[in-house]
């Protein structure tokens, strides 16, 4: 049997891999980056997506520069707590896995060396997939490598290649991403740098009007992850540009941010920008051989920090349907699909949702405050018992 070919070695793709070699498939990975490396920044990752990377024998790997946070506290922006989700020992009782943060960089240092090691995946960088051709059994994926061309078979292509994604092209959708008129701005600096209550284990997530604050230690906490969000009129150009630190200050005035917050804000000297997009939340499905996994299949905003979460639960998911008929791909890739869809709608709908909740002006947002201050944190806990609570189902 031909491989199962995959472009993108992002978290979605290196999952997938792993998954499938897991269960006996051999794999050929592209990225056309000719270095694999992760932004500077942080990332949760939530017990739905632990569950995953645990079964994968990732657990003890990812270990030593995870920090496992007591909870998640919200707060005003004026710098009263409105509410404290407890994570820690009970949420991994809860939900049967971990809630961890994790500088991306670690993250995918784990994944990829896992991947190296595993005899049965090959990754190609520098590698671009660029087209694809039905065959009768499977599909010839074209392959740029600078100039030149390259074709191989495979079984079956998967398109784990970002927001931008070319197999989402090559698979029929029409559809552009859209700029959700916001900007995250990112930085880390180090645990010494700031208050101690800051480097403490925990999710700090302030509410504004129009923008929020969320800040969590990463590198088993030796370093602050910050991302400070803000309306935005127009994209930057590309991902991950500089910008000033006076372009963040002024966007977290004195007037509504407390000294904290804003002290925070101050120390870091330089800040990664990058213009928040989303596609509307129609199910996809893809074409014969080929589907879509991650941001390429359901770009949602990261206000649920949900979207590597789900590229980790579709790369499970596809490689359990694969394993299930491995020699009808194009059928298990439709019940990869169907088996994904709901879930994902409606994640992408509560990301949405609480990008209204966390950007309300005032006097919506006070009376937001107030509301999440009465509810507590267990009951707002509870109330995303189904995202960590996910159990794979074909
Ligand atoms: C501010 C912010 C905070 C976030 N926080 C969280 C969080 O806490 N938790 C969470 O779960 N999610 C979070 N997310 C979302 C998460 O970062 C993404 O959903 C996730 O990284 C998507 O992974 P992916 O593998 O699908 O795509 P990507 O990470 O975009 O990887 C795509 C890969 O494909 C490669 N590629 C592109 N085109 C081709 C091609 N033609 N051929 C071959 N290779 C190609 C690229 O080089 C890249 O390596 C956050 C996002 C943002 C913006």
């Amino acid at each position: 049997m031909s491989p199962i070919a995959i472009a993108g070695a992002g978290i979605g793709g290196l999952t997938a891999a792993l998954a499938l070699a897991t269960r006996g498939f051999r794999v050929a990975l592209f990225d056309k980056a000719a270095r694999l490396e992760e932004t500077g920044a942080g990332i949760q990752l939530s017990p739905n997506a632990m569950r995953v990377l645990n079964a994968l024998g990732l657990r003890e790997r990812l270990m030593a520069s995870v920090v496992a946070p007591d909870a998640v506290l919200i707060k005003a922006a004026h710098g009263a707590e409105l509410a404290r989700l407890p994570l820690g020992p009970a949420a991994e009782q809860r939900y049967g896995a971990p809630y961890w943060m994790i500088h991306r960089g670690d993250l995918q240092a784990a994944l990829l060396d896992a991947a190296l090691a595993h005899p049965g995946i090959a990754l190609t960088l520098g590698a671009a997939v660029d087209g694809c051709a039905e065959k009768p059994d499977g599909i010839a994926v074209q392959v740029l490598r600078g100039e030149h061309p390259e074709a191989h078979d495979a079984a079956a292509l998967i398109g784990a290649d970002g927001l931008w994604s070319r197999v989402r092209a090559l698979a029929g959708a029409g559809d552009t991403a859209r700029f959700a008129r916001r900007t995250a701005w990112r930085a880390l600096v180090s645990a010494d740098a700031v208050a101690p209550d800051f480097r403490a284990p925990a999710i700090h997530l302030w509410l504004g009007r129009g923008s929020h604050l969320v800040h969590y230690p990463v590198k088993a906490g030796a370093m602050i992850n910050i991302v400070a969000i803000a309306a935005d009129a127009q994209p930057s150009h590309g991902w991950s540009t500089a910008a000033p630190p006076d372009e963040v200050l002024t966007r977290f005035s004195s007037e509504s941010w407390a000294r904290p917050a804003r002290d925070l804000l101050a120390l870091p000297e330089r800040w990664l920008k990058w213009p928040l997009y989303d596609r509307p939340s129609r199910p996809h499905r893809g074409r014969g051989a080929v589907t879509l996994l991650g941001d390429a299949a359901h770009p949602m905003l990261p206000f649920l920090a949900q979207g590597a979460a789900m590229a980790i639960e579709d790369a499970a998911v596809l490689a359990g349907s694969l394993a299930a008929t491995p020699d009808d791909a194009p059928a298990a890739l439709r019940r990869y699909e169907q088996a994904r869809a709901a879930r994902t709608v409606r994640v992408w709908r509560a990301a949405r949702l609480n990008d209204a909740v966390y950007h309300l002006p005032w006097p919506a947002a006070a009376a937001r405050d107030l509301a999440m201050g009465a509810m507590g944190g267990d009951r707002l806990l509870a109330h995303y018992d189904w995202i960590y609570d996910w159990k794979m189902e074909l």
